[in-house]
């Protein structure tokens, strides 16, 4: 009798799992396999609501029942694009002016980004809950909250950090509201505070990226345990073999009538370029599982204003005026650069470049970020994070790997890859469907047939709309 209950139990089990429904069945997708760099033809994906709950040949399709089916025949399915570095940001007047760049985002098939610090934090912290909670479309967004500096930062909304007690109070307050992460920046701070900020946070559990003040030495951060780092100009210093002395003039005319600024020592960092120190730096960094943001696309979309007409964009119709209005600083001080100066910063932006797949290779954790946001010239949201790893492959990546730094390395930085970075049943379904095979021409990226967001699935059409919706 007892056996029979049984028996009768395990029956119902079974017929329970058989009639389970999942909100959405994709079939016949050629998954990329970002890791692995290659495809696994002809598979479906059982999820349910954002997360993959089964994965399989479509053969087996008849055995998945679900809410709703996206036949991917000739498509390639691969996790949602990261975008590591994106501002949120311009002032209270700005704040529905930032709220609609959220959609774009997803228009370019941008599920999840790193807010790296601005001034219209509760928005942002508001976002965050909306966006994850499905009452607002747009990516999954971590953020820094405000940013850190020293006193009279260059940045609205910068926390001011003196002395550690500073330092103990502001990071209190980050951790107050919830922030992800800690973002440093360098426009008034001293090195005393900037190493302070990184020992409290990592005694926290905090990550922390940012820039770094020149007066400081990418070692002895890194030694506290700095997560990462922002741009290329602070690992770019590292790897000249005059690093030492630089440093120590830098220190010593700080407070001089005749300070040495970041751009001021570039020439001499650049002439004084070690590619052994070079390849020491990115062995030490890889092994401290150091994140490195190289923020390409940035560069040379302010290196070519001069020469470049914006006006006929086709992003723009997508952004407020306030924020294009926001465009106009960079422009006027990039108007303002030499023959001279623009010529070096070719030079130098070659160099760096060429860094890339030497970090890489090292097993430095490259992350892609576009720096999009106001103040930020015609880096538009979304279409920006796609120039990036197009440009990431130009410097010398695989197109897999360029994918890597953006669909795997960023949750990486934050500890949670083994939520994202795959489509395997237990992990996050935010995913995006391409016509063509990013693996092979890695500007499939912008054929974009489709993006699963937050369990919402976007088709091609709801993407346009989405579009038009925020249309000036
Ligand atoms: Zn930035």
């Amino acid at each position: 009798m007892k056996q029979l209950a049984l028996i009768a139990l395990s029956l119902l089990h079974i017929a329970f799992a058989q009639s389970r429904k999942y909100t959405l069945l994709i079939t016949n997708a050629n998954i990329v396999d970002v890791a692995a760099g290659k495809i696994i033809p002809h598979q479906l994906l059982a999820i349910s609501n954002d997360t993959v709950k089964a994965v399989d040949d479509t053969k087996f399709a008849a055995k998945y029942k679900a809410e709703k089916q996206y036949d991917a025949h000739g498509q390639y399915v691969m996790p949602g694009l990261w975008d590591m570095h994106i501002h949120l940001r311009g002032g209270d007047s700005t704040i529905e002016a930032n709220k609609a760049l959220l959609p774009l985002f997803l228009a370019y098939g941008v599920t999840t980004v790193r807010e790296c610090g601005g001034d219209i934090t509760p928005s942002v912290l508001k976002w965050r809950r909306q966006t994850a909670s499905g009452e607002l479309a747009g990516p999954r967004i971590f953020t820094a909250g405000p940013k850190l500096d020293g006193p009279h930062a260059v940045w609205a909304g910068s926390i001011p950090v003196v002395t550690p007690a500073d330092v103990t109070a502001a990071l209190d307050s980050l951790q107050k509201i919830q922030v992800d992460f800690v973002k440093i920046y360098d426009s008034k701070i001293s090195g005393d505070a900037y190493l302070e900020i990184v020992r409290q946070a990592k005694q926290r559990g905090m990550k922390v990226t940012g820039h770094m003040p020149y007066t400081v030495e990418l070692k002895d951060a890194a030694n506290l345990g700095m997560d990462g780092s922002e741009h290329l100009y602070y690992i770019f210093k590292a790897c000249s073999s005059k690093e030492d002395s630089l440093t120590q003039l830098i220190r010593e005319r700080e407070h001089s009538d005749r300070p040495i600024g970041l751009f001021g020592a570039l020439p001499a960092l650049y002439n004084s370029f070690d590619s052994a120190k070079a390849a020491r730096l990115f062995q030490f960094l890889a092994a401290k599982h150091f994140s490195i943001t190289p923020t390409l696309y940035i560069s040379k979309t302010l290196a070519g204003i001069k020469t470049t007409d914006h006006t006929r964009d086709s992003l723009q119709k997508y952004i407020d005026p306030k924020i294009i209005a926001t465009y106009a600083g960079r422009v006027r001080s990039a108007r303002r650069q030499s023959d001279e100066g623009t010529k070096f910063t070719e030079k130098y932006e070659a160099l760096v470049m060429s860094l890339v797949p030497k970090m890489y290779k090292a097993g430095v954790n490259i992350v892609a970020g576009s720096d999009c946001g106001s103040s930020n010239s015609y880096v538009y949201p979304g279409e920006s994070i796609h120039g990036e790893i197009k440009l990431l492959v130009s410097a010398g990546l695989t197109p897999a790997q360029a994918l890597q730094t953006s669909v795997i390395n960023g949750s990486k930085f934050f500890g949670v890859q083994s939520q994202f970075g795959s489509l395997k049943p237990g992990k996050c379904s935010d995913l995006i469907v391409l016509g063509q095979n990013p693996l092979e021409n890695i500007a499939a990226i912008d054929r974009l047939n489709a993006v699963l967001s937050h369990g919402k699935l976007y088709s091609r059409t709801d993407l346009d709309a989405l579009l038009a919706s925020i249309r000036h």
